[in-house]
């Protein structure tokens, strides 16, 4: 059992970690942090040596956040309660990274936690923390994916859960949170209110309040983020599966760029405590820059930052849709999130709803992700920072995909997204004297009515895959592919397409001579092409395709609506 000291942020008190406090006994303040003697300044000359050795004790651990349990705020083990929560993939951005022209952009993908959101570490450690001090009836407040996550876990460990929410969170969300048996309580107000009429609650009723950031066990639970993302990446980088643990075999790592929508903050400061302990243990060498967003209609930090205020202004009545994200009063967190970043590099931006329902869209449709509007606020606000070219190409990025789509946000897809298909009808199939196959092969031959034809001369692999994958997401085109000069000829020559996508530089026959082949053939030279280039173009190449295309287009720079919007124009 490690031994853990309980710090204050303003006085610098210490205290022995017993059960958690409601505020500092000596100056009353209520933001206090958790320390360890792992990673105990005062003992510096042999943190490097500590630090090995706690790696070492990780091998044959298991794949849950509590492998990392020396710097975790529990005693002992029995008090755990656990769903296996942690060790959540972690993904390259595949599609998306060859989209954007950025090989290192990693998805760490807490959608898959028990109850589908980063919120479920929290729940974890907070509501293990409650069972050690023997706390039976607790108070929460949340803007949705807390109430989910610690009623799952309160359920567990046998305590009662009063969840404070704002009447806007969506209804699937509630009745979640009612089948695990809370007690839900709607706020007609902001989730700031809530916050405040849930404390009023807990003091009247003497019932322990939650305290989130404020509080020991939510940081705690969030730098097991960290944690896993340097050994994960370290085992990445040595060239290993990223699911296969071995702590103490390669050097751990910390990304450029952590990436998350914020509200309240816990998710940025609990990350950043992780590498700064790690980086203590001499385990890492640096703490990330942080990529932070917050949407446009709840902006307090991302407005306050930009105008260069190191405490906050606050944002009285949120405009957003994304509930989730709609703490108008983050207090504190910002102040620690305001200095992070004057040390460590980054920014906090405000991204529209717009902006994220359309980074939903493609991160669903390019890399097979469905995940919640504000967690397509991070994806927004990397497009945002690799636009203003403020994360460079060869930076190792890592995204919060912090929580799962709910079936509930039907607005996102709309009414028409799927196609109706009628059986044949037995009495109209006699009458025409078809068999029901027949029937069955016509209107089969209805619902794939595609008529634009498309073809694809690649000699990438990746790229092609990229390119094809945004035609079948976004248009009903028929597309075909080849892989070199040669053969993208003879199928152009064989299927007479309504359109040829054509890379430059190939082996033997390059898209130069594709071209002027196309031009040179009568039954081939009204075909439109859109040439996708990886090198910028020399004055005599431009020239050379000047007048004979419709589009050029950069590798690596261009977003789906960019290829769209050529192919929109160039289809006859
Ligand atoms: C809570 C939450 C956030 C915001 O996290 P904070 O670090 O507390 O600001 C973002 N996305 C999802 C899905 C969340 O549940
Ligand atoms: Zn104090």
């Amino acid at each position: 059992m490690s031994n853990i000291k309980i710090v204050c942020r303003a006085c610098g008190a210490q205290f022995e970690f017993e059960r958690p406090l409601p505020a500092c006994p000596n100056c009353n303040n209520h933001w206090l942090d958790a320390e360890y003697e792992l990673t105990h300044p005062q003992q510096n000359g042999h943190l490097a040596q500590k630090g090995h050795d706690w790696l070492r004790q990780l091998d044959g651990r298991g794949a849950t956040l509590w492998r990392y349990r020396e710097l975790l705020p529990i005693h002992d083990d029995e008090n755990i309660i656990t769903l296996g929560e942690g060790w959540t993939p972690l993904l390259r951005a595949h599609n998306l990274g060859l989209m954007l022209g950025h090989p290192n952009i990693y998805i760490k993908d807490e959608r898959q936690g028990p109850t589908g959101s980063f919120k479920d570490r929290q729940a974890a450690i907070a509501i293990s923390v409650m069972k050690e001090a023997g706390i039976k009836e607790a108070v929460v407040s949340s803007t949705g994916n807390v109430a989910i996550a610690y009623s799952a876990y309160s359920a567990r460990a046998g305590i009662k859960l009063w969840v404070f929410v704002t009447s806007s969170v969506p209804a699937d969300k509630m009745r979640e949170v009612a089948l695990y048996g809370s007690e839900v309580i709607k706020v007609a107000g902001t989730y700031d209110e809530a916050k405040r009429i849930a404390a009023e609650f807990a003091a009247s009723k003497n019932l322990f309040l939650d305290r989130g950031i404020k509080g020991i066990a939510a940081k705690e639970a969030m730098k097991t983020l960290a944690f896993e993302v340097a050994e994960q990446l370290g085992s990445i980088h040595a060239g290993q599966n990223s699911t296969i643990l071995n702590g103490s075999h390669y050097p751990w790592r910390t990304p450029d760029w952590y990436l998350q929508a914020v509200s309240g903050g816990l998710g940025p400061v609990g990350v950043m405590k992780g590498f700064a302990e790690l980086k203590r243990l001499g385990l890492v060498e640096k703490l990330p820059k942080m990529g932070l967003f917050q949407t446009s209609g709840c902006a307090p930090m991302a407005t306050s930052f930009h105008k260069g205020l190191s405490v906050a202004e606050n944002v009285k009545e949120p405009r957003t849709d994304i509930t989730t994200l709609a703490t108008g009063a983050p207090g504190e967190a910002y102040e620690v999130l305001y200095e992070l970043l004057a040390q460590n590099g980054g920014t906090i931006d405000a991204i529209t709803d717009v902006e994220a329902f359309n980074a939903l869209h493609l991160v669903a449709k390019m890399d097979g992700l469905s995940v919640e509007p504000a967690t397509a606020v991070t994806f927004a606000g990397l497009f945002k920072l690799i636009r203003e070219g403020k994360i460079l190409p060869h930076e190792t990025v890592v995204l919060n995909c912090s929580g799962h789509t709910f079936p509930v946000e039907k607005h996102i897809i709309g009414e028409h997204y799927s196609r109706d298909m009628a059986l044949p009808d037995t009495a109209e199939l006699s009458r025409s004297n078809r068999s029901r196959e027949e029937g069955l092969l016509t209107a089969l031959e209805e619902l794939d009515s595609r008529v634009q034809r498309i073809t694809i001369v690649e000699d990438n692999l990746d790229a092609a895959r990229l390119i094809r994958r945004i035609l079948q997401a976004q248009g009903d085109f028929l597309i075909d592919e080849a892989h070199d000069g040669h053969a993208g000829l003879r199928l152009i020559q064989n299927t007479r397409p309504n359109l040829v996508i054509l890379d430059l530089m190939m082996p033997e026959l390059d898209g130069f001579a594709v071209v002027e082949a196309m031009k040179a053939d009568p039954r081939l030279r009204d075909i439109p092409i859109i040439v996708i280039t990886a090198k910028e173009l020399t004055g005599d190449e431009k020239e050379r395709l000047d007048g004979q295309i419709k589009a050029l287009l950069q590798k690596g720079s261009f977003m789906d609506s960019d290829l769209l919007n050529d192919i929109q124009q160039a289809l006859p």
